[in-house]
């Protein structure tokens, strides 16, 4: 008998699953354990927590949760706009940036077309190439950060796309200024270019390539932020695009008509205004990331000196200390998916987080 199973998309069928960082009631759960009694430092989220502004803006916004929210976000775009010197055109809004990654694939990747990414790139970007039907060329890694020159020489006719998150996740590897330049420049001008920067207000001088879409010089260059991250919203999941207004008009037509939902609008726009809460999430991760460097010096382990809100680092059978840090009620990120079985990533946490962390970490290295 057929069956609908026969029928599958054959460029979904074999597409591997994401492995999310695990949630902390689902291991508390397992290991029989208060919820409390577990820290989750697997998802780079801010330990610190949503700003409190953003706390508040929802709480009024959710009595309204019975209106549909504005489909185009026209306060977040105008004060996102006005924050970055930008035009409200220039923007695009979507569920956690990883729905941008999916709209940039929908309108530019057939079968048969490929994307350029580095070795040890951001999981999603060849996950969705592949739900395209379309090729990934994964360039080979140099020091675990992105060979931007063997990036360029990596792109033939057929590619769409060159994806380069900067800072990178999973490796914390920032790309040098010099080098971004030269991309941006060579990049051929029917290749899009598109600079994740999920971690750029982690940086302390981070290269500035607004003024290339201001201009409009470069209609192939698309930037990605996101609200996950350093304003600690991860799960209102809220990121956004910055582009040519042609680019953003083409991906809008792919949009779901409401896929920023009312309360993550209100908690956005509350939290762009909190650059209290924004310098003190700067400041205890470069404490939290030194700390770590230290540790790792101190026992001896590899890590990837990192730029971002999580670290690298080197413990030889990188399952097995997840594992073992997960007994002890600390949950990590394996890096097996990422082809880096030695490894586990560690968000950096709040200073008493990453001691238990690190002491965890130890009781698993002996
Ligand atoms: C976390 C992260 C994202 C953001 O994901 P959201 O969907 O906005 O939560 C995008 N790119 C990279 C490289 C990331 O690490």
């Amino acid at each position: 008998m057929s069956s609908i199973f026969g029928k599958l998309n054959p460029s979904v069928k074999g597409l591997p699953v994401y492995q999310p960082g695990r949630p902390i009631e689902e291991v508390a759960r397992e290991l029989g354990l208060d919820p409390s009694e577990v820290i989750k430092v697997a998802s780079n989220e801010n330990p610190l927590g949503p700003s409190p502004l953003a706390i508040e803006a929802m709480q009024v916004a959710v009595k309204q949760s019975h209106l549909y929210p504005d489909g185009n976000a026209f306060y977040l775009k105008n004060k996102l706009a006005e924050k970055l010197g930008i035009e409200s055109s220039n923007l695009i809004l979507g569920n956690g940036s990883n729905e941008i990654i999916e709209f940039v694939s929908h309108i530019l990747l057939r079968p048969g077309d490929n994307i350029v990414v580095s070795q040890y790139c951001f999981a999603i970007y060849p996950l969705v190439a592949m739900m395209m039907g379309a090729e990934v060329s994964s360039v080979p890694s140099v020091a675990y950060g992105h060979d931007l020159s063997a990036m360029l020489k990596a792109i033939t006719p057929s590619t769409r796309i060159v994806w380069v998150a900067n800072p990178n996740n999973p490796t914390g590897t920032l790309a040098s200024s010099d080098d971004v330049r030269v991309l941006v420049d060579k990049v051929p001008s029917d290749v899009l270019l598109v600079m994740d920067e999920a971690y750029y207000e982690f940086l302390d001088e981070p290269i500035d390539l607004l003024p290339l879409v201001k201009s409009g010089e470069m209609p192939n260059l698309l930037l990605m932020r996101t609200f996950s991250k350093i304003y600690g919203l991860a799960g209102l999941r809220i990121g956004y695009g910055i582009g040519h207004p042609n680019f953003i008009s083409a991906m809008e037509k792919i949009r779901q008509p409401f896929n920023i939902n009312s309360v993550a609008q209100a908690g956005a726009i509350a939290a762009l205004d909190d650059a209290a809460h924004l310098n003190a999430t700067r400041k205890s991760n470069a404490e939290g990331l030194r700390f770590f460097e230290s540790v790792c010096v101190e026992l001896g382990v590899e890590f990837v000196p990192s730029s971002a809100n999580f670290i690298l680092i080197k413990v030889a059978d990188g399952q097995r200390v997840f594992e073992s840090l997960q007994d002890h009620g600390v949950i990590a990120r394996p890096m097996g998916g990422y082809g880096l079985p030695e490894w586990i990533r560690l968000s950096i946490g709040t200073a008493a987080e990453n001691l238990r962390s690190v002491s965890a970490l130890k009781s698993a290295l002996i």
